[in-house]
């Protein structure tokens, strides 16, 4: 499966947090994230994590592509809702291309720790039926 990480300034922290404690669960898919967040939590975990822009410079749109194309089968995005950002309206756009292409997305960590446990009961493996990209 295909996963892919953000987490805003205040959120980082808190992602690396869970992606220890569930190193074992995400060795085992392909992962990428946006810039800042990505290097956070590889330097942590040591995993494998395709870096793309940070999200202020249009890395969270990069994902949003990948989005489109049914690449991405996860999506934890551990969000601030307290802290305006300027790229706001972009991700906005990319929780609207989740619910576009049905696809499970986690914006804070309560739902992360339900879906990282569907992920590892196999209960989101209808996706890769559904859609055979990888
Ligand atoms: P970053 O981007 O991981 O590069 O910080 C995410 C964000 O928009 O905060």
């Amino acid at each position: 499966m295909n996963i892919a990480l953000i987490a805003h300034d205040s959120k980082k922290e808190l992602l690396v947090q869970f992606c220890i404690a569930y190193c074992g669960i995400l060795s085992r898919h392909n992962l990428c994230a946006t810039g800042t967040t990505g290097k956070m939590v590889a330097q942590a975990t040591g995993l494998n994590i395709q870096r793309y822009l940070s999200g202020s410079q249009g890395g969270d749109q990069q994902i949003s592509a990948r989005i489109s194309c049914n690449e991405i089968d996860l999506l934890l995005f551990f969000r601030d809702p307290l802290t305006p950002k300027s790229h706001e309206p972009n991700e906005a756009n990319l929780l609207r291309l989740c619910d576009v292409h049905n696809i499970p997305v986690a914006t804070n960590i309560a739902t992360a720790e339900a879906l990282i446990h569907a992920l590892e009961r196999g209960d989101l493996d209808w996706r890769q039926l559904l859609n055979p990209v990888d």
